[in-house]
């Protein structure tokens, strides 16, 4: 039963080595972090100093700004931190970074623990423990900022954000001291805490870390650790009117967690020095353990055909471009849950694209044959005709009713043709079935081998017929197909293959199939990078990337429950819809991904 596809998706086996998975390795062998200790919460110095020694071997965290739905770039972060904290004995944080006031909403916050569980993840320690909230920290980030303010490395900035940018210097350029760098620690410290108290006016002045003007990387030149903004935090309401920076927040964040492998993207690589420099100074001050965290940049997931950009996503929301946040073509974890993507297909994805330290793009094929190896094994198989025109068997009644008219012939299929435990599909085949318009053609194209007059072919499951021509409309387009049964050929009884055939077709009986609603999607942009060098993606959304269709369904789909999978013979993987597919009431199946090969002709 086990398929080598299966053993690929599975999360415990070897995995391939990354440059992550080097350097934990090496930190566990050199014990570079054996000595923590572990308060049993996020805490400083004296907090961790009073627990035992940390039962997690490494803390990664996975840590979303809660100002939209995850997507699957997301994914790959969560496999990769969860992924390591698991198979190195650690423990991975969730924490919600909500340090800014102005853009988180609860309605995210619920959506991205759904999204984190579904993919099959428990944090911090404990199934459904609460996730760590960044702003409770808010007090702790407000003393270290009062450190450094005191022991000379912080500054309060009253110039205005103008003089700041013009005072900052270039790449080629050094930077000009604020007029305001020399004051003394104590004038700091009080006007500081002014600020806090609210005597001064948003966006009056700013803390900046005080380190070196001229430094040739600009993420060092005094960089704005604090700022004035009157604004209702959900967490902390009107509690505080200054905000920390996410530069200041994010590594102190690490730090109170014992975060070991701060793992993040790229474009955070330039802010590494200054994360050592504010850490270094918290843990020479006694304020937080040691050692501290460190942080590894990652190639961002690109995929083609898609944007992975909360914000852009959230565009296409707000001008409905799509349905919702879940709508099956949007690359959010919602969407792709509802096109049929399973979690187990998620993670095998983020494991065969790896983790590397350069940018690339990836094939939206590595993506999709993903899901396609993990249904392949587990979806069963049904035959639907999407696009149907009416075949009648004109000698039906004389061959199989002796002359009765209305006999039904009991069909059946393997449920799953590698499971034969999963057992039969029933269904029944009677002197009208439903196939699909293309298959038959008055003049056929060279190789053409299915329905033509004069050929024969076999109807899956069923008998072999020959096509005798068809009934037309009013505008000359065939309406009703007619063939002819051959006696004795009926797939699985003896002497059933006496006739040769080239073309085997799906179809599902007129008597006993039902409608639904199939829904074909297709990607949602016709240009592989949308938002490349700054393009308008919304130029090249598809105007074609949904179709809906009325198909004809065989009845072991009429039990189909929300969210379940199946293969729809020689059409590809399809999901009934989470949202819209009520069983008994209405069909609605959503096209996940087509099958690898097209259908023999
Ligand atoms: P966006 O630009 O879409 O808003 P973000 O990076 O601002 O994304 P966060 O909520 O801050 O979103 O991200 C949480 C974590 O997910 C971060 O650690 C970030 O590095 C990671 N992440 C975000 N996008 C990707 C991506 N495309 N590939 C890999 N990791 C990503
Ligand atoms: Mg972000």
């Amino acid at each position: 039963m086990s398929s080598p596809t299966t053993d690929k998706a599975s999360s415990t086996d070897a995995k391939t080595s990354n440059f992550l998975r080097q350097i934990i390795e090496h930190d566990l062998a050199a014990g570079t972090y054996a000595q923590r200790r572990w308060g049993g919460s996020p805490g400083d110095a004296a907090h961790h100093a009073a627990g035992p020694l940390d039962p997690a071997k490494i803390r990664t965290r996975f840590p979303p700004e809660p100002n939209g739905y995850l997507h699957v770039g997301h994914a790959k972060s969560i496999c990769l931190n969860f992924g390591l904290a698991r198979d190195y004995g650690g423990v991975c944080h969730l924490r919600f970074d909500d340090t800014n006031p102005e853009k988180e909403d609860t309605e995210y916050v619920h959506s991205i623990i759904d999204a984190v569980k579904w993919l099959g993840f428990d944090w911090n320690g404990a199934p459904d423990a609460p996730p760590y909230q960044a702003s409770d920290y808010f007090g702790f980030m407000y003393r270290a900022a009062e450190h450094l303010v005191e022991t000379g490395h912080a500054y309060v900035d009253e110039q205005t954000a103008e003089q700041m940018r013009l005072s900052r210097g270039d790449f080629g350029k050094p930077g000009v001291d604020s007029p305001f760098r020399a004051r003394t620690p104590a004038e700091n410290l009080a006007r500081f805490r002014e600020m806090r108290d609210g005597q001064h006016e948003d966006g009056s002045m700013v803390l900046r870390a005080k380190i070196d003007m001229a430094h040739p990387n600009i993420n060092l030149r005094d960089p704005a650790i604090y700022r004035i903004r009157r604004a209702t935090h959900h967490n902390t309401g009107d509690t505080w009117c200054i905000y920390p920076m996410y530069t200041f927040a994010h590594p102190i964040e690490d730090a109170l967690e014992q975060i070991t492998h701060s793992i993040c993207t790229l474009e955070f690589e330039d802010q590494r020095p200054f994360y050592d420099w504010l850490l270094a100074q918290l843990c020479q001050g006694g304020l937080l353990g040691a050692p501290p965290p460190h942080q590894y940049e990652f190639a961002r997931l690109n995929l083609t055909y898609v944007i992975t950009s909360k914000r852009k996503l959230a565009q296409l929301v707000y001008d409905h471009k799509v349905s919702g946040w879940d709508d099956p073509r949007m690359p959010t974890i919602v969407g792709l849950r509802r096109r049929g993507y399973t979690a187990q297909s998620l993670q095998l994805f983020a494991d065969r694209i790896g983790v590397t330290k350069s940018d690339s793009w990836i094939d939206y094929a590595t993506l999709e044959g993903c899901l396609r190896e993990t249904l392949d094994h587990s979806a069963p198989r049904a035959m639907a005709v999407l696009d149907p025109i009416k075949l009648v068997l004109t000698n039906w009644d004389e061959v199989m009713g002796q002359g009765r008219v209305g006999t039904l012939d009991d069909c059946s299929a393997p449920v799953h043709p590698h499971h034969p435990e999963l057992g039969q599909r029933q269904f029944k085949m009677g002197h009208e079935v439903w196939i699909e318009r293309s298959d038959y053609e008055e003049t056929p194209p060279k190789g053409f081998f299915r329905l033509f007059p004069g050929n024969k072919v076999r109807l899956k499951y069923g008998h072999v017929i020959e096509c005798t021509g068809a009934i037309k409309d009013e505008a000359g387009n065939p309406s009703t197909v007619l063939a002819r049964l051959l006696p004795d050929t009926k797939s699985g009884t003896p002497g059933s293959d006496s006739v040769k055939v080239k073309g085997v077709i799906t179809w599902v009986g007129v008597a006993d199939a039902s409608a639904a609603e199939v829904r074909l999607y297709d990607r949602l942009f016709t240009d592989p990078q949308p938002d490349a060098g700054g393009k308008d993606f919304i130029e090249s959304l598809n105007p074609s990337s949904l179709k809906v269709v009325t198909a004809m369904v065989e009845p072991s789909l009429a039990s189909a429950q929300p969210d379940q999978k199946f293969q729809f013979e020689r059409h590809g993987y399809f999901v009934a819809d989470r949202v819209d597919h009520v069983p008994g009431q209405r069909a609605v199946f959503n096209l996940a991904v087509g099958l690898r090969d097209g259908w023999g002709k």
